[in-house]
Formats: C-alpha cells, structure tokens, sequence
C-alpha cells in the first residue's frame, strides 16, 4: 500500500519560507502566539478572525465528510457514522487502562549546563570518523544549518563527511562523557535519557492529593471508547459502524515546534470505525483511501503528500506488520524535502475495548442482532488527524509566490475553505459606490461570507484579499453608476470581467460550486 509519490520540486529548497507563512499569519488575523503581550507560552497559539473561519470551515468539511453524509460503502449503502462530545477529563483510571499512565513519554536527556531538556530520538550524535576530537550533538530535523555551525566551532575544521551520525539512543551512555550537547559548549554534560510523561495533570476537586488527580485528554479518542456501549445501546447503529469526535487534546510536547505543528494544545479529527476482525484488513484500505481522497478535496495536491506504513520498530505490539499504522504524510516547508504526519490510520485490534473491558468490568461484547450466538469484541480502524495541523497545511499547500502582483504572493484556498468566498470594493468612497457596494453587499451575505471593504486605495485592498485567499474581488466603478455593471477579478489569474450587478450572486454560486 505504501507508495511514495514523487516530491512537489526537486530542487534543495521549499517553495515556501515558513517565516514568510508566520508572517502572514500574524499580519493578516490567521494565527497569534498566545498571551503574547506577556512574551507568549511555548506550545500554545491563538486562531484570529480569519484563523477561526478558516479552521471552522476545514472542520465543517471533516464532520460533513464523516457524520452529516459519510462515503458510500463498498455495498452501495451510505455509512453508518454518529457524532460524539465527549468530556475533555475522564476519570483518571481511563488513562491507565489506555496505557497512557504507563506509557504515554518521550526518552529525554538534559543538559546540565544549560539546563536545557531534548528528545533523546530527535538527537543526532555525529562522531569523527578517525576517532579524533569531540562527539558533537545536533537536531535531526537541522533546518537551521546547526550541525554546519556547531561543526565550524568544535570540528577542529573537519568536514561534516569526516562525521557519521547515529541517533542518540543507540549510543553508548559510556560514551556521553565525550558528547558536546546541542547547545552546550563543553563535553559530558547530558544526562541519560529519563521517560517523560507528556500528559498534562490537574486536580478536581477542592484538594490536591493523589485521589484528586486527573489529566487533560492527550487524545480524543478514549472519550468514544467510553461511550461505545452508550452509542451502541441508545442508537440504531449496528457493526459496522463509526462514532466521530472533533476537540482538543493536551500534551505536554517537550519540543513545541514549526509553528502550530506541534504544539502543547491542539485540535484532532478522530474517528473509531468498529467491525468484525475479520473484515478489519479490508476497511483499513478502504479509510486509507477515503481519507487522502478528503485531503485532496479540501486542496491538498496528491504529489505534495505520501502514505508511510509505519516501520516494524513504530507499530504498537498488538499491530501486525503492513496492517498497522499508516500515516498520510505531507511535505511542508520545515521537513522539506521530507515528509511530516498529517494523519495517521491505525488498526487498534480490540485492544483499547478489551483493556476498558478488563479495567471497568463493563462488558464490550458485541451481540449479533441476527444471531445471538455471534458475539465478539469489534476490531478498530481509527483514522486520526490534527484540525490545527491541517490549518498549517492548507496554509502551507496555499501559500503562492507571485512577484508580479503587489502583495507579492496570494494564498490560493478552495473556496470552500476561504475564510471570504468575495470581497465588495467601491473604487472610490464617494458618488454612490459605497452606496451600491453596501447594497450588493447585503444581497449577499445572506448566502455567502463576504467582505465589505471600502477604504484605501484600491490596489491595496486587492493585495489584501490575495494574502487572505478570497477567490473573487468585486469592483463598484463609475461605469457601475451607469450601466450598472461591475468588474469580478479572479484571484489567481488577476483576470478581470465586467457582469451585470444583478448577474453576481447567480455567477458567484456558480463559479464557487465549480471550483468546490
Ligand atoms: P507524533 O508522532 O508526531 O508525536 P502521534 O503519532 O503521536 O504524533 P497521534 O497520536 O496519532 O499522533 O495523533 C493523531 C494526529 O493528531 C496526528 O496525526 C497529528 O495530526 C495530530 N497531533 C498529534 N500531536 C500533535 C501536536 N502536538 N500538535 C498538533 N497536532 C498534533
């Protein structure tokens, strides 16, 4: 099933400069830092004006595609697909029994100069060839040219091909005496890796004791296993079936980075498919292919992602080789020219059932209604993706470079995710045009999200609308005043052409659904 599809350019660099998308994104109300004015906090970010519409509209699309009309089985039969709400904190014995407790961390390693704390397997130690000099830590996703830097400062002016890397697990904590740590200046100063539990605690309640302990999710997905027996017992749904739940999730990543990538608060799209085990093989396939069809269709290009079946060493150990996790990967501009997940599509057996059955006492049986005697625990196949990782990859997937309009680039959004499906522009303040612009501009909104922009100079409000993505501009002029035409400029092509004002809603709704 594994294909990789070939990179969206063959040259060394991205299209796109991250700095130039969180620029953007600030600029123009997508994404802030969060309580930035007291100097932020690492991991956490806030979605603006147009951030929250574009979010809303990419989780629209998702809850649509799952819940509101789910695909067409393989027998011509709609899905069965219901939607679910579950509660941010659970009781804590939920996240012992889904293996959270025990197993939810990262191996870390912490620097006893600069106190600063790195994932183990994130960590490349380069080693001298020759045996000669220091071993020098460095990230493995090095976008920033660190390894060059650190090299020209303690390589004793060897060239990083006189260097093998290995990655930090696999070495030798013997030989961490002769590490330089990644930002480190001296050798043997990291300590040996320690787990780290990434899910954030609280209390519930007045004290704070160990009773009173309880965590935020770090997954959406428990909170449907919990309510399985509920869904099953108070809905007609019958195996198979899927409960579908969008929400935020915690955890306490140690690296928040790239932006909202990863980040310490996050949105997930998840859904739990329940089957019989003999069937799971096949409907793994079938989401695998539903869902890069989904990201296609809210305008991901299938070349700028790959479907990566997870390697022997990632697959949790109740998955079988090749029918485990899949993970739909795309190529942003940091892992360029590498991929990072987007989604992953996992077969979780009967485990998270069966370790609620085992923990709760409640059974999770499955009863045949057709014949009683066909009882089991139904297998899983969850396909689980971020909502705030596909703000960034539609973002990053949009993003055009374009020298030759004012703006300099334009963001090219289908326009069932724009946050502005079209933008109303009076050429000038006076003689009536803001008057018909505001006319047009109440015609319309009551069916689409449009924007009313009437000052400024109308080259910059047209750059506007390109770095905020709004397929279509239309233009009140002097003509207007009297043959009652207006000018639409495409987005993309900057092409413009006059039509009938009356004429705009029926070509705006015609257009729009085209390009959907
Ligand atoms: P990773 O290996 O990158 O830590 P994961 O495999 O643990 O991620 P899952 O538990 O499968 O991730 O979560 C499902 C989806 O949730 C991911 O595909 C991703 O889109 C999203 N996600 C997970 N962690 C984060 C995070 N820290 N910030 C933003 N989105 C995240």
């Amino acid at each position: 099933m594994t294909q990789a599809s070939p990179a969206k350019n063959t040259d060394d660099t991205p299209t796109v400069d991250m700095k130039d998308i969180v620029a953007l994104c600030k600029r123009r109300g997508f994404i802030f830092q969060a309580s930035e004015i007291y100097g932020g906090l690492n991991g956490f970010w806030d979605y603006g004006p147009l951030g929250v519409e574009l979010k809303n509209n990419i989780r629209d699309l998702w809850w649509k595609a799952m819940v509101t009309t789910p695909p067409i089985g393989p027998d011509g039969e709609p899905l069965q697909i219901v939607g679910l709400d579950s509660s941010i904190i659970q009781n804590p014995k939920t996240w012992v029994a889904s293996g959270h407790v025990g197993g939810f961390s990262d191996p870390m390693v912490d620097c006893r100069q600069t106190k600063r704390r790195y994932r183990a397997d994130h960590i490349n130690i380069l080693q001298p060839k020759d045996g000669e000099g220091h071993w020098l830590a460095v990230p493995q996703d090095d976008d920033e040219g660190i390894s060059e830097k650190r090299l020209k400062k303690f390589g004793k002016g060897k060239s990083i091909g006189a260097f093998e890397a290995t990655p930090l697990p696999e070495v030798n904590t013997s030989d961490y005496d002769k590490i330089i740590g990644p930002d480190a200046s001296e050798p043997g100063t990291l300590t040996e890796p320690k787990e780290f539990n990434l899910m954030f605690e609280t209390y519930v309640g007045a004290t704070q004791s160990e009773d009173s302990k309880a965590y935020l999710r770090p997954e959406t997905a428990q909170g449907i296993f919990l309510n399985y027996k509920n869904v099953l017992d108070s809905s007609r749904v019958r195996i198979p079936f899927g409960i579908a739940q969008i929400g935020k999730a915690y955890r306490n990543e140690v690296n928040p980075r790239n932006f909202v990538f990863r980040s310490r608060e996050f949105e997930q799209m998840e859904m739990e498919w329940f089957c019989h085990p003999d069937d799971a093989k096949q409907w793994r396939e079938f989401w695998i292919a539903e869902r890069k069809r989904w990201w296609e269709s809210i305008g991901i290009k299938s070349e700028s992602m790959i479907l990566r079946e997870h390697d022997r060493d990632e697959l949790s150990h109740y998955a079988k080789e090749g029918e485990g996790t899949l993970d739909i990967e795309y190529q942003f501009p940091f892992t360029y020219p590498g991929f990072g997940e987007l989604e992953g599509i996992a077969h979780r057996c009967d485990y998270d059932l069966t370790q609620h059955q085992e923990h709760s006492g409640t059974k999770m049986q499955y009863i045949d209604p057709d014949d009683n005697q066909n009882r089991y625990i139904p297998h899983v196949i969850e396909p689980a993706s971020g909502l705030t990782r596909a703000v960034l990859t539609v973002l990053c997937e949009a993003y055009t470079v374009d020298p030759d309009r004012p703006s300099g680039m334009y963001l090219n959004f289908k326009p069932s995710v724009a946050p502005k499906k079209a933008a109303i522009l009076p050429l000038v303040a006076k003689d009536g045009m803001p008057e018909l612009a505001t006319k047009l501009y109440m015609d319309l909104r009551e069916d689409m999200a449009v924007d009313l922009d009437i000052k400024q100079n109308i080259g910059k409000r047209y750059a506007r609308q390109d770095e905020i993505g709004t397929p279509f501009c239309i233009t009140i002029d002097s003509d207007t005043l009297q043959d009652q035409t207006v000018t639409i400029r495409h987005r993309n092509t900057m092409e413009q052409e006059r039509i009938s004002i009356d004429k705009v809603k029926e070509y705006l709704t015609e257009q729009l659904g085209q390009m959907a």
